[in-house]
Order: structure tokens, then sequence, then C-alpha cells
């Protein structure tokens, strides 16, 4: 024998048997690790290193047991046996299932396939020179330029990424193994120069020898990325270009992330490792496909807590708020894929005890149950009991100085959809560069302000919903005004109201009673008022435009409120320019009769205020007709607007409302490649697009042009925006720096 080491040879081989009977012949990883665990325990070994090899010569004989009793067949002796069954079954994990939620998470294509190549091995395990580890150039966590990794010594790498054995911080190789750190810090930056990139390497030391098994582009947080790619651009690695290229906008969102509030009160039952920053609440679940059951339709917001995770969880993780694994480390399995996901994951936590067969954990004397609430800290590692109260997250540097090359970068301008001067706020801290839409409604369902739309809503004759208008007028002015004075002179588009009314009215009967006697009508009246505006397809409905058209009051109001905020602000030398948006037209005239009476509302508010102010009226295009007809819609309108939410609802028929029923049959059958309220539908609704501004711009020469539906905020379907000629998109607050990214990323791809 080579090594003439006994112990070495059997602890090789079985290993061997446990992962072959593991990944070819499907055998449960926990039956070997139950029978090493009792191995250990026999002969009184701390850690697998401790075994002798008598211990593994025994334990070689039960595994192939183990082997033939649930894998099925005799563990072959043959060599080329075993190469060709462990050939076949890399083959066929392609299309095992969690390879496939791999790829429809990661959208990679079925059709690509995968390969095998077969090498010879080195040992980390042949004594007290041997060791294995993984290491990183960069910290993957942080993106702080330091050397990052961990290593064991006397084991292979299975140890390390399996998370079964706690494994020592690199900075301990530089003490314990000097030369070998040298050589490895110098081969990783040799690397990570050659890929200009951080690398993530496999590493072996056989007897004192160094080999390089493997390196790859680390996978990192959002932070790291950001802080990474703005570090390399420094050191003169890669372009700014190359640097906004490099980050996934989708990432993004990580960073945008709640933290724990520090002046929260909060109960910390356990401590782990920080494998994955950020915060996170939820109910405990305890297996991967509970987690998936009670998020369905963002039922819950669940932790899932594992003893250690493994790829069949994939699907579990990517459901919950966040990971807790009672073992492993910063390199095992939870670690790396919640820290890919951007999960809040908390690793190694030895203080808890997973009883999953009972539906708990304890810490301590502590005992949480199944669906107890906990908050997890990804950052520090703790583990608190309850649900802890979140901050918004804080922006870094390098963060701000991306995001500015990209504003360097992009043609495509940043709005936000926000209603309130908080909302307008929040998306101005984010960059946004305007508001794209004010969803006046919203604005509707205030404590104070709904009994008065409701009056509105009931009111017998014209004169009676004036009066109750002119009450509203105060509210809807002081909304505008804070607005306007948040926003500081940036364009606010400014929608007037656009759902159904019975959206405003009670439905259930406990509900009218309360509202009639609040109201003073009688509740027959209510009643009868509430069924004559029930509707079988409302968002087919009387909605939209067509409210202010069947009644022109709400529009008077509205625009007046509008008006009067503009006057006043001008007065304060703010220069505020409104444009006012009329939902769901799909014909011109519904256009022409809604732009005449905001005009002469303005003509008449100005004369009061003795001003003149520049205004715009312009149209949501969210009705196909409306994209089709937008040459003659354009004749009147001064701006367009697409509303892709209802676009979406109309050109594929679907329902915004009840796609939830078939989309995921819709998705597994592959007759959609994605959510079209998520992606774009380029092809349908893109098309109509595409109809809409060419229409629009001939008729108008350089009609100004946005999207604020959904899509705005989306990094593919901002993408179609920029090669379709629109001139902003408008998303929620917190997706700017997302759509921010995404614009940039557009222009560099279509130079
Ligand atoms: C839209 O339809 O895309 C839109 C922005 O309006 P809403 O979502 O309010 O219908
Ligand atoms: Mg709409």
């Amino acid at each position: 024998m080579k090594t003439e080491n006994p112990r070495f040879a059997y602890d090789a081989y079985r290993r061997f048997i446990q992962m072959f009977g593991d990944v070819v012949l499907n055998v449960e990883r926990k039956r070997f690790e139950e029978a090493l665990g009792k191995k250990k325990a026999a002969f009184g070994a701390k850690t697998d290193a401790d075994l002798p090899a008598d211990a593994l010569k025994e334990l070689v004989a039960e595994y192939k047991a183990i082997t033939k009793q649930h894998g099925g067949i005799d563990f072959p002796d043959d060599p080329k046996e075993q190469l060709r069954l462990a050939v076949n079954a890399v083959f066929s994990s392609w299309n095992n299932e969690r390879a496939k939620v791999y790829r429809r998470l990661n959208s990679i294509p079925d059709s690509l396939g995968t390969g095998v190549s077969v090498q010879s091995m080195v040992f980390g395990n042949m004594g007290a020179t041997s060791l294995t580890g993984v290491c990183f150039t960069r910290d993957p966590g942080t993106g702080e330029n330091v050397f990052y990794g961990e290593y064991l010594v006397n084991a292979q790498g299975e140890d390390v990424v399996a998370g079964t054995r706690t494994p020592k911080p690199i900075a301990e190789l530089k003490k314990e193994f000097p030369t070998i750190y040298e050589q490895l810090h110098r081969v990783g930056l040799r690397l990570q120069t050659y890929f200009k990139d951080v690398q993530d390497m496999e590493f072996t030391v056989e007897e004192g020898t160094l080999y390089m098994l493997q390196t790859r582009t680390g996978k990192r947080t959002a932070r790291a990325a950001v802080t990474i790619a703005t570090d390399v651009v420094r050191e003169g690695l890669i372009t700014k270009e190359a640097a906004l290229l490099r980050i996934d906008p989708g990432q993004l969102d990580q960073l945008l992330h709640p933290t724990i509030d520090p002046k929260a009160k909060s109960r910390v039952i356990a401590r782990g490792l920080p494998a994955s920053p950020g915060a996170a609440v939820g109910k405990v679940v305890f297996n991967a496909r509970r987690a998936v059951a009670l998020t369905e339709e963002g039922a819950e917001r669940v932790i899932l807590v594992r003893e250690e995770t493994s790829p069949e969880d994939i699907e579990g993780m990517a459901a919950a708020q966040g990971i807790l694994t009672a073992r492993g480390g910063m390199t095992s399995h939870a670690a790396v894929v919640g820290r890919g996901m951007g999960k809040c994951c908390v690793v190694g936590c030895n203080d808890i005890t997973v009883r999953e067969e009972e539906r708990h954990f304890t810490a301590g004397d502590v005992i949480v149950k199944e669906l107890d609430p906990i908050t997890l800290n990804g950052t520090s590692g703790e583990v608190m009991l309850g649900e802890v109260a979140l901050i918004k997250p804080q922006l870094t540097r390098s963060f701000k100085q991306l995001l500015a090359w990209a504003d360097q970068t992009r043609r495509l301008r940043v709005r936000a959809n926000a209603d309130t001067p908080q909302d307008a706020r929040v998306a101005r801290d984010f960059g946004a560069e305007g508001i794209g839409l004010c969803r006046t409604e919203h604005m509707f369902f205030g404590e104070e302000r709904l009994p008065v739309v409701r009056e509105m809503i009931l009111a017998k004759d014209v004169t009676a919903r004036k009066a109750a208008l002119a009450k509203l007028l105060p509210f809807q002015r002081q909304d505008f005004i804070g607005i306007f004075e948040v926003m500081e002179g940036l364009p606010v588009t400014i929608r007037l109201l656009d759902p159904p009314l019975h959206e405003f009215l009670p439905n259930t009967p406990e509900e009218q009673e309360r509202v009639s006697k609040q109201l003073g009508i009688e509740l027959r009246t209510l009643r009868e008022t509430v069924n004559s505006l029930h509707e079988i397809n409302p968002m087919l409905g009387h909605r939209g435009c067509r409210l202010g058209i069947t009644y022109p009051e709400i529009n008077e109001m509205q625009a007046q409120a509008i008006f009067e905020a503009a006057c006043e602000l001008w007065r304060d030398h703010v220069k505020v320019v409104p444009e006012v948006m009329i939902p769901l037209v799909g014909h011109p005239q519904e256009f022409r009769l809604a732009k005449e009476t905001i005009d002469a509302v303005a003509k008449r508010t100005m004369a009061r205020y003795k001003l003149t102010l520049r205004y715009l009226v312009g149209t949501m295009i969210e009705v196909p007709r409306a994209a089709v007809v937008a040459d003659r819609i354009a004749e009147d309108a001064e701006f367009f607007s697409f509303g892709t939410n209802d676009l979406t609802q109309m050109t594929f028929g679907f329902s915004r409302d009840d796609i939830g029923k078939f989309l995921p049959h819709y998705l597994k059958a592959n007759v959609l490649p994605a959510d079209p309220f998520v992606k774009l539908d380029q092809d349908g609704v893109g098309a109509l697009i595409r109809i809409g501004i060419q229409k629009g711009r001939a008729t108008r020469k350089g009609l100004k042009v946005g999207i604020c539906g959904e899509h705005g905020g989306e990094p593919s379907s901002i993408e179609f925006c920029h090669r379709a000629g629109l001139d902003y998109v408008s998303c929620s607050p917190y997706r700017v720096p997302v759509a921010r990214l995404a614009a940039a990323q557009a222009a560099l791809r279509n130079k």
C-alpha cells in the first residue's frame, strides 16, 4: 500500500461508500450519519478525525449493509462498474426535482444539458499534515478586501461544505501552516486578477502539498457585490461599465431589506453564525414543504428552521423569509444558498436543538413550537423570540457610487408611483426624479375621508354630491401641497379617480349597518345603492374616465384641488408643473371631454390666483384600443403613460385578480414563460406599446411617454422600455434603485 496508513484507507473507503450510496443509489445521507454518530459515541471520539482505523473498518462493513438494504444492490467492487454507475447518476441528476427547481429559480433552460468530468483525487484526510478547505479572495458577506475561508485538518471537502463539522477560519491557517497559507493566498490573488472577479476556491493539502480543486466566481451578498464592484473599478481591474453590468438589479433589493430596529426590545434566545445579512420575522416551520404550503399566495411569512439544509430544501428556502440551521459553517449549503438568494440566514446555531418530528426546537429552556413567531438577525447571528420591529435599510457609499454611475449612463428617467408625501420622500431618497403615478383614490380611504366619500357616492342629486365633494376638496388640496413640496418642482403626475365606486362602500351587513347609522342614511337605501353599484365585471365596468364623464363634478373637484395646490406653491416660488392624467381612456372623445373639464377648472383657478402656470393633461394608455388609436388621442393628450397592469389584463383577457387560479399550471406546462403581470409580455403587450408610441409621436412629435404599471420596476421590462423609446419608467419607491441600475444596463447593452 502506498501510504501504509490503514486509518486513512478505511476513512477514504467509508467516505466513498457513503457518497456513492447517497449520489448513485439515493440512500438517505442521514442513515450513514446515524451509523457514524453511534460509532463515535462507542469509541468516545469527539470528531470524525478521532475515529481509529478499527472503528472505520467496522463502519465500512455497516455502510455496505446500509447500501445493500436501502440502495438495493451489493456495493460494486469493480472500479469500472463504480465509474459507469457514477457517470450515469450525474447525467440523471439533471432531471431530478431539485435540479428542475434550481433551474426555474435561476432561469436556466432545461435544454442546456450537463457534462461529467472524471478526475483523480487528492486526499485531505491523509493525516495531520493534510487538510481541506474553501476560500474566497474577498469576504462574500461584506465585500471587504480580506482573504476569507475555512478549513478542516485531516478531512475531505465534503466535511466543509456539508457543514457536518465546524471548520476553522482561514486566519488560523496562517498560524498553523504559514507556508501553505502564503501559497494559497498568492494563487487566489492571481486567479482573481486573471478572472477579474472574486474567486471561490476549493483546495486540499495532501501531506504538505497544496492542490487547487476548483475555482469559480464567488457568490456574494448584494452588499458585497456592490462593494466589490466599486472596489475593483478603483483598483483598475474593470471599467465602470463592466461594474454596472456585473450587478444583478434584482439583487439590489436585498440592500433595501430591513434590519432590526436597535431601539426595539427583544429577547435573544440563541446565537449562530451570521451567514446572510438582513433581518426576518416569521412563523417557525420545520420543513421545506410546510414553508411552501404556508406561503402560497402570500398567506404567511415563515422562517425555515432545520438541522441543516440540503438541495432538496431549495424551494422552501426560497419561500421563507429567513433560514435558521443548527449546524454548518459559513460555507455550508444554507449559508451559500441563503446568501445567493439574499435571504436572511443564521447557521451553525449550536444553541438550539431541532426536533422536527415533535414540531419544536429548544434553546436552553425555551421551547419554540411550529408557527410560533421568531425574528432572525442575519448580520449578528441572533435568534429572537417573537416579532421584533424592523427598520428601513441604509444605503452604503458604494451603493450610492454605483447608482451615480448608473445615472450617468442611463437614458431613461426614473420616477416613482407614490400617493402620499411620505411615499414621495422615500422615493426621492432612493433617487426618483419625479412621480409617474399618484393614485388619488388612495387618498380617499383615510379615516376622516371615507365617510365623506361615501356621502358623495350616496348623494341623491348633483347638489348633494357637490356638497360632499366640497368637503373632500381641502383634504385633496393638502395632499397635493404635501407631495409638491417634497418633490420641489420635479414632475408630478396625478391621476384622477380610477376604481369603481362600489369599492368605497361597505360590503358586509354589519358594516352596512354601522355606516347607515354613521351617515344617517336608511339602511334600505344604502343596500339598494350597494346593489345598484354591483357589477359583474367591475374591472371592465363603471370606472376610470367613465366616472368623470358621468359625474364631471368629481373631476372638477380633483382638478380644483390640484390647481389650487399648484398655485399656492407658485406663490411660495416652488415651480410645480402639474401633469393631470386621465385613466382608462379608449376613445379620443373620452379624453377630450375629460380634458375640457380640467382646462375650464385650471383657467378659473389660475384667474382667482392671478397666476398663469404651465400644466399638462395626458392619458394612461391601458385599454388596447387606446394604443391602436393613439394618433387620434395624441391630438389632445400632452403625454402618455402606459398602464401595463390593465393593458396586460385586457390584452390577454386575464383578470388581474384571478390569474392565480391558472397561472401556476400555465407556467408548469410552459404555456407562458413567466407571469405577464411581472415581466412585460414583449411580443403582445409590447407590440401595442410600440404601436402606441409610434402613432402618438406621429401626431405629436416628441410626445412624452412613460410607463407606470408594475413592469416599470422589473429589469427585463425596463430594457424593453429603453429599446421602445420611452422617456421614463415609474415604479414603487423601493424599486427605484433597481430601475436606475436596470436602465443603465439597458443603455449599455443596446449601445
Ligand atoms: C395600470 O393599469 O398599469 C396602472 C398603473 O393602474 P392601476 O394599477 O391603478 O390600475
Ligand atoms: Mg390601470
